[in-house]
């Protein structure tokens, strides 16, 4: 799976690229032939109420919108919920008519409140556990910079 994310070069853009590229990884998509567009919208979650949202683009594209004004942490959880999306489109999991008005779920017709619907549990009851492991890569991340600062001092300090 490709990821395309148009948006200007900025630190919230590598953290869009990364954050989707391991969960792309996790969700076993590396190998689909679907490609993946990513946009960004600031504010769209205060204007309409949408963190983010997944659609289909083309036969083999799938698209995502995702809000740029939330926090790193909203930014990191949203991701993972719409990278679930994402993986429903690109298995075919998730289908719908041309109107967009009926919407199918492993071949059958769904007809649910949007927390009932079983690709809003899946994607819920999976974003978490995706969110969590980055969070503890940045943790990681921050540690490794501390240490490795430390061992550099120590060095420098052995060739005087
Ligand atoms: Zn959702």
């Amino acid at each position: 799976m490709d990821i395309i994310v148009t948006a200007r070069k900025s630190p919230t853009r590598a953290l869009i690229e990364n954050c989707l590229e391991f969960y792309k990884r996790e969700l076993k998509l590396t190998n689909s032939s679907y490609s993946l567009v990513v946009m960004t919208d600031r504010g769209m979650g205060t204007k309409e109420g949408m963190r983010g949202v997944v659609y289909k683009l083309g036969p083999k594209v799938i698209g995502m919108v995702i809000d740029t004004a939330l926090d790193m942490e909203r930014l990191i959880i949203t991701m993972a919920h719409e990278m679930v999306h994402v993986k429903q489109y690109a298995r075919g999991q998730i289908k719908h008519s041309k109107s967009m008005k009926s919407k199918y779920w492993m071949g059958k017709r769904v007809r649910a409140d949007y927390y009932d619907q079983p690709w809003e549990i899946e994607a819920y009851s999976k974003e978490r556990v995706l969110a969590n492991k980055v969070f503890a890569m940045l943790n990681e991340d921050k540690r490794c910079t501390k240490l490795n600062g430390k061992t550099q001092r120590a060095k420098a300090v052995q060739k005087k």
